[in-house]
């Protein structure tokens, strides 16, 4: 069978988050039964909910994976405790966030996975980095994501370099 496809959004505001952001997409290359087919640039964009955290660097990443969706997601939580991420309070700070955004055309409901991930349209640090990759993407119902990252608040939303 062939290999399935997923997109990972990747964000990190603490203890050096371009750092974790980039070591993170490197991990992902090293997953079991998985590779890196491609990453984003890093964006750097302000925090969702609490204002009182540092601005968050977000990228997203193609992978090519033989997992299911359930235990990629069990592989990313794993990923995230490796970076020592604590989760204190909801969308707070963190080294490490890891959510898998799209997975082939999935639409799962799941108590602990939701496929498309729910806010993806809403997020501009998602749907942009997404289209940097991949213009003419679509989501499972058939929706082109371009034209989308028109009509969302951009959020604070800058480009940063490449990663390395
Ligand atoms: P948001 O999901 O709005 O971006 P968050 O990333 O801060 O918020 P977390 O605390 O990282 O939320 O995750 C809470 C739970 O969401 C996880 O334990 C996980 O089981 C669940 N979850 C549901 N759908 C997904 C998904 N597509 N990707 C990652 N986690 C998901
Ligand atoms: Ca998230
Ligand atoms: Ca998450």
């Amino acid at each position: 069978m062939s290999p399935h496809r997923a997109w990972i959004g990747l964000g990190s505001n603490l203890d050096d988050p371009q750092r974790h952001v980039e070591q993170a997409l490197d991990e992902l290359d090293h997953l079991p039964l998985t590779r890196r087919l491609g990453a984003s640039r890093c964006y750097a964009s302000r925090p969702l909910g609490p204002q009182d955290q540092p601005d968050f660097i977000n990228a997203v990443a193609l992978i090519e994976t033989r997992l299911s969706p359930l235990a990629l997601l069990d592989q990313l939580q794993a990923l995230e405790q490796r970076h020592r991420r604590v989760r204190a309070r909801h969308w707070g700070p963190r080294t490490l966030d890891l959510d898998l955004l799209l997975f082939d055309d999935s639409v799962l409901d799941l108590p602990r996975l939701k496929v498309p991930h729910p806010e993806l349209a809403r997020r501009a640090f998602v749907v942009v980095p997404l289209l940097e990759l991949a213009p003419s993407l679509r989501l499972p119902d058939g929706r082109p994501l371009a034209g989308m990252a028109d009509t969302l608040e951009d959020a604070g939303l800058a480009q940063l370099l490449p990663p390395t």
